[in-house]
């Protein structure tokens, strides 16, 4: 009964052009990545779809300094934190954190996590107990909504970037405690949360911000601290994620705020305590790219993708006014191409591969219905000449998909999605 189920659904994602297959990378994440099946010899692509903003992760210096900190501490920490696993380098790595976040978040203390998704899970299943009233952005990432799931509290929604919606519901509530949750940069948009305006109305009600920085800590900023710093925002209210596996290149994540805060899911967060320590080597590994990211590499990088992203808008806006598609409105790595129709993003991600290069397609689920897109990222580590290879690339495919669909007006990729 469960395999005839599965299998359906899985016939059922086939036809709707859902299905989801991983791909084996053979080579480190880079703009130029080999790509293939075990047992084959791997293609090299030009890759846009990595969330390693600064061209990090295969940085010599943090490959050193993960070594470094194997040889210091070994591979694992082999307990949770709580227990014997929290390591001198998590601490010095808390430190620096802290440190960072403070101008924007008075006397900020800060966590280390596994993970982002984890970190999540943590701070709305702790903060949002019973008589607590999430207010969770309609965008925001699958952690997030997760969290609040797992959540006692109660969930409010209000619609992308919508201000008044959400004073409306503040004034509506008579929770004892506010939260309003949101992504800073939207993941698979690139737009930014009007976080003044949200902070404000925190400030109004007595709520508390949780802001997921995924996306903005080490690309957004003058030092690369984030979106708090890049909107020179401050307050005790603010409850800051960020995640060190996108632009920091390692992996992890933490959380910054208020010491109580930070006591309170040491003491009670469930994905915090009920998991094994991340290897101290990943922490120590940290320190050396949180020198990278303030340093003047991090300056020269951050610099040179900004002139990445005003090369590549300009390119994608004309295409995108030629094909009839929408480019969205983003000024940061992430680059949404929304053509709208799964079938035809699968088409367009395709016809890319075909000449060398990796962009991915996103499709429902992850996005809504009716707007599946060529989420197209880029990293400091690409060039000009990588750029307009892309956009070459995507006017001929347009050209190809548009012939396509004037030879054959109900192609399954002319189809609306379902
Ligand atoms: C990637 C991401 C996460 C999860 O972080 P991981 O460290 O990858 O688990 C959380 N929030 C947002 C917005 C993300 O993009």
């Amino acid at each position: 009964m469960l395999l005839e189920q599965l299998k359906q659904a899985a016939a059922e994602r086939e036809a709707q052009a859902l299905t989801r297959r991983r791909r084996i990378a053979h080579t480190a994440c880079a703009p130029h990545q080999s790509v293939g099946p075990l047992d084959q010899t791997p293609a090299s692509l030009l890759t846009f779809c990595s969330n390693d903003y600064l061209g990090l992760a295969d940085h010599p210096a943090l490959a050193e300094a993960l070594a470094d900190g194997a040889r210091r501490y070994g591979a694992g920490s082999g307990a949770s934190h709580l227990v014997s696993g929290h390591s001198i380098a998590h601490a010095q790595l808390e430190e620096r954190l802290a440190a960072w976040l403070a101008p924007s978040i008075p006397e900020a203390r800060a966590l280390y996590f596994c993970t982002g998704y984890m970190a999540n899970l943590a701070v709305l299943t702790a903060l949002g107990t019973a008589g607590a009233t999430l207010f969770c952005e309609s965008l925001n990432h699958a952690s997030l909504i997760d969290g609040a799931r797992l959540a006692r509290a109660d969930v409010v929604r209000y619609p992308h970037g919508d201000v008044a919606t959400l004073a409306t519901q503040l004034a509506a509530s008579t929770s004892a405690i506010k939260l309003i949750v949101t992504d800073s940069v939207f993941s698979m948009d690139g737009d930014i949360a009007p976080l003044s305006a949200l902070l404000a109305l925190a400030e109004a009600h007595d709520a508390w911000l949780i802001l997921d920085d995924a996306h903005g800590f080490g690309a957004l900023g003058e030092q690369g601290h984030g979106v708090l710093e890049h909107l020179g925002l401050v307050s005790e209210r603010l409850i800051y994620l960020g995640t060190l596996g996108k632009a920091a290149g390692v992996a992890g994540a933490f959380v910054a705020a208020h010491e109580l805060i930070i006591e309170h899911l040491i003491n009670t967060a469930r994905p915090y305590i009920y998991t094994t320590a991340a290897p101290p080597a990943v922490a120590h590994a940290l320190l050396t790219s949180l020198d990278l990211i303030e340093g003047d590499e991090g300056h020269v990088r951050r610099a040179n993708l900004a002139r990445l992203i005003a090369q590549l808008r300009a390119g994608l806006g004309e295409l995108a006014a030629r094909a009839g598609w929408e480019l969205g409105e983003s000024d940061t790595a992430i680059q949404p191409l929304i053509v709208r129709d799964n079938a035809l993003s699968l088409a367009l991600s395709a016809a890319l591969e075909a000449e060398g290069i990796r962009v991915g397609a996103i499709r429902p689920p992850t996005v809504a219905a009716g707007t599946a897109r060529l989420r197209i990222t880029l990293s400091a580590s690409h060039t000009e000449a990588d750029v307009r290879r892309l956009l070459d690339a995507l006017t001929r495919a347009q050209a190809q998909v548009s012939a396509a669909a004037a030879q054959a007006p109900h192609a399954p990729h002319c189809k609306e999605a379902a």
